[in-house]
């Protein structure tokens, strides 16, 4: 049997229950394993999602469920066969803890399409203790190293945290669509995936203008790195430069006219939907045939493109807009997520679990 510790954590018992602590079991390293003391844990809409069981038709919810895959923190022990840490090193763990790793998709370095479906961090069966993982809303965590990924030196660990998943689920699309100078792109709502989106975008060279529904984030916005703004109310504005956009990525988490944002695209444009609200959302093909548009979905990211971000916004000094908050106000923080009031992703410090 597996020996397992105990670790502090803070989890939902049910759909409606507060965030509350709790004890969580981990595994006691085996020779390919980091154990991270977990320092902070960024807050995400799927956490959200997921802890409500919105997602139930898809992926329902194992209670209690602790959330969290922005993590970041110190490594505590290794494996007798660990090559790429050491105690004291500097740590993250993202989206997912493992994969099969002998598919045609793992095998390209694109572990979050694995075809057995990755293991996510939290919320899916986990093969080591049976039940179901549990995330970073914890104090330590136990993952393979090689879905361990490292913090650029210099980086301020509680800003690096949603580049785990906002960074990277952002980026990948990004990359794919080969977003770069010369280039007018959209981003779709200005929360967590949102902010990382813009300054990404405007940091591989293109131009960059944000939709957003929240008329009081504009100045921010334009801080950030946005070139233009426009408030997804101001019908002028949406008109104005309707097929002139050559990429639009759609961050928004709650159900909304995607056929709005497909028509600021130019001939051969896509749109690419990163937000995962659950409800089906209408389509009107017109939207897509005139003009050949192309719409198309993206999930996090992969092992070594992840890495990749990780050293891209170290290059360009780029990391998130933080609120540090304590366990006591998550639920205030998530209540603040629901009304799009975010600056620009709350992040867990994770000392206030003691
Ligand atoms: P977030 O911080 O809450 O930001 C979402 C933003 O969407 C809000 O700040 C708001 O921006 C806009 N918005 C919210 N409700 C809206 C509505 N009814 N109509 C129009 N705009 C609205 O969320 P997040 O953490 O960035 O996550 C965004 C979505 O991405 C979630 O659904 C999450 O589950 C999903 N996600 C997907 C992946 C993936 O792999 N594909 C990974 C991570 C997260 P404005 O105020 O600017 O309008
Ligand atoms: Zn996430
Ligand atoms: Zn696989």
């Amino acid at each position: 049997m597996t020996q397992t510790f105990s670790s502090r954590a803070v989890g939902a018992a049910s759909a409606t229950a507060p965030l509350a602590p709790l004890s969580i079991q981990r595994r006691e390293p085996g020779p390919n394993d980091v154990q991270i003391e977990i320092h902070y844990c960024g807050i995400c809409h799927s956490d959200l999602h997921q802890v409500r069981d919105e997602w139930k038709s898809v992926m329902p919810t194992v209670y209690p469920c602790v959330p969290g895959h922005e993590i970041v923190g110190r490594v505590a022990r290794v494996g007798a066969a660990v090559t790429k840490f050491n105690v004291g090193d500097m740590a993250a763990v993202g989206c997912m803890v493992d994969s099969c790793r002998t598919c045609a998709n793992c095998k390209s370095g694109q572990e979050q399409y694995c075809v057995a479906l990755p293991t996510f961090t939290y919320n899916f069966p986990d093969k080591h203790l049976g039940g179901v993982t549990y995330g970073g809303y914890s104090e330590a965590v136990v993952v393979d190293e090689s879905f361990v990924l490292r913090v650029p030196a210099g980086m301020d660990p509680a800003r690096a945290a949603p580049l785990l998943c906002a960074g990277i689920t952002t980026y990948s699309p990004l990359r794919h669509w080969k977003v770069g100078p010369g280039h007018k792109v959209g981003v779709v709502g200005l929360g967590g995936l949102g902010h990382m989106a813009v300054k990404l975008a405007r940091a591989m060279g293109a131009h960059v203008v944000l939709f957003t529904t929240s008329e009081r984030k504009r100045a921010d916005a334009l801080q950030l790195g946005a070139h233009e703004v426009i408030l997804s109310s101001d019908s002028a504005a949406m008109t104005a430069q309707l097929g002139t956009f050559d990429f639009v990525l759609d961050t928004v988490s709650a159900p909304h006219d995607l056929n709005a944002y497909l028509e600021q695209l130019k001939l051969d444009g896509s749109m690419v939907l990163v937000g995962a609200p659950a409800e089906p959302v209408p389509l009107g093909v017109f939207s897509l045939l005139f003009k050949r548009r192309r719409l198309a979905g993206s999930a996090i990211g992969g092992i070594r493109e992840t890495q990749e971000m990780l050293d891209f916004c170290a290059k360009h000094g780029l990391a998130a807009d933080i609120e540090l908050i304590p366990a006591s106000k998550l639920d205030q923080a998530y209540a603040r997520l629901l009304k799009g009031d975010v600056k620009y992703r709350f992040v867990l410090d994770v000392k206030s679990l003691s």
